[in-house]
């Protein structure tokens, strides 16, 4: 017998049943528009990638690595003018010697602090790993160990910045602020370019030789603009989120002013080497042609965040960011209100996987949480969340945190591989 060519018959042969295909498919429909906006969204990124890379002069030769110190690297050169000019930006640090995204802010940081400077969170607490860099949580090599002391101004309840709070904690000390543009896995609302551009004019206005940090790590090509566009010195993030495009196997970036990039150069190789050294060995052309798929890739990570922020909110569970809101990073949360739910989502999502699609993913008590996670992740590069994931830590409220997607059809699949796992569970009913 001739096998279907219905989208709908592959999808049960692959586990979906009618009725999960037909209630994503009545979710659609009403996202048309949405969809629409991102894609428009994508397309002005695509241009802009475009165009900085073009006027970088990027050629057939940047796409070859270098090895041993690395000195005259081409692309590597080219590729850090690339990232400049896209963040409008005097200069750019990016490496495959920056490890992941922490090592990158912890760069930025240690490089452009002194003993007995001040940092400033303006936000809130900063991603939890950023705790240990700057010694929030006593750590070795932290901050806090060479004297650099650490403030935070919390946002005011209804999430606004506490203007107040933030003139009265700058002081004389003060050297340089950190804004985290994602929620991360916190309750806040991510921020958008347009208030991180806000809260700059308003430091500066205060203090105008202040060095304003942004962790962009999630959000870059989410909107038109980036922090560089609305006054930060630096924007700092990882590869293996939306600018490696889901290609670069590793790296970090810091672009941003001269001075601060410089500073993050010879504390990266070393003093008097700077940006002169670091072989890019194999990663160049990869790295290049992730930032290049990277507008695009974001766009489905989104298109995928909409689609299940949609579903479960429909199913009555409570989504952050709800199903109409406008999106300012690619993170979805969803809260179950029961382990089994978070469990049945992630067994979901791993199901769905091009690789490891076939393991089970289990509970486990992860060093460094108070609870046991599960993590979904059936990635090509480990530990990438631009490529389709999720993960919940077992404890109230039964959050599951969803990001990713390196195509948007498999966002779809994976979500629906999500909802068919709920309904097999009994966890809901279409
Ligand atoms: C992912 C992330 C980091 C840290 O990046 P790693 O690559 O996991 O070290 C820092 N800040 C934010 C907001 C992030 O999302």
């Amino acid at each position: 017998m001739k096998e279907s060519i219905h989208t709908k018959d592959l999808y049960q042969s692959m586990g979906i049943e009618p009725d999960v295909y037909e209630f994503g498919e009545a979710i659609l429909k009403n996202l048309t528009k949405r969809f629409q906006s991102i894609d428009e969204t994508a397309e002005y990124n695509q241009l802009k990638v475009i165009k900085a890379m073009q006027e970088a002069r990027v050629s057939e030769a940047c796409l070859l690595g270098t090895t041993g110190y690395g000195y005259n690297d081409l692309g590597r050169d080219t590729l850090e003018q690339v990232y400049a000019k896209l963040f409008h930006c005097e200069d750019a640090l990016v490496r495959p010697q920056i490890t992941c995204g922490t090592h990158a802010l912890a760069l930025a940081l240690m490089s452009n602090l002194r003993p007995g400077d001040e940092l400033l969170s303006p936000v809130g607490k900063p991603y939890d790993t950023l705790e240990e860099v700057i010694g929030i949580r006593p750590s070795k090599g932290s901050l806090a160990e060479y004297g650099i002391t650490y403030r935070q101004v919390d946002l005011l309840e209804d999430g606004s910045f506490d203007y107040e709070g933030i003139r009265q904690a700058l002081s004389d000390k003060t050297r340089l602020v950190t804004i985290q543009r994602s929620k991360g896995y916190q309750t806040r609302k991510t921020l958008s370019v347009e208030r991180i551009g806000e809260l700059i004019s308003f430091i500066k206005n205060i203090k105008p030789d202040i060095i304003c940090m942004v962790d962009n790590c999630y959000g870059e090509f989410v909107q038109r603009t980036e922090p560089t566009d609305v006054g930060a010195d630096m924007v700092v993030g990882s590869l293996i989120k939306n600018p490696g495009g889901g290609l670069a196997p590793i790296g970090g970036y810091i672009a941003g002013k001269k001075e601060c990039v410089e500073n993050a150069a010879f504390r990266l190789t070393s003093p008097g080497l700077g940006k002169e050294v670091g072989a890019s060995l194999g990663v160049t052309a990869s790295f290049y042609q992730g930032l290049f798929l990277a507008p695009t890739v974001t766009a489905s990570a989104l298109k995928s965040a909409v689609f299940a922020a949609n579903i479960y909110e429909k199913l009555g569970f409570f989504v952050a960011p709800d199903s109409t809101e406008e999106r300012f990073d690619i993170i979805q949360a969803i809260t179950f209100g029961k382990k089994e739910g978070v469990i049945a989502f992630c067994k979901g999502i791993q199901a769905g996987a091009p690789v490891d699609g076939f393991v089970t993913p289990e509970p486990w008590d992860m060093p460094g949480y108070d609870s046991p996670v599960i993590m979904a992740a059936g990635a090509f590069v480990s530990g990438s969340s631009i490529e389709l994931s999720a993960d919940g830590p077992i404890k109230p409220p039964y959050n599951v945190y969803f990001q990713g997607g390196l195509t948007w059809q498999h966002g779809k699949f994976g979500i629906l591989k999500t909802l068919q796992e709920m309904k097999k569970c009994g966890l809901i009913r279409l």
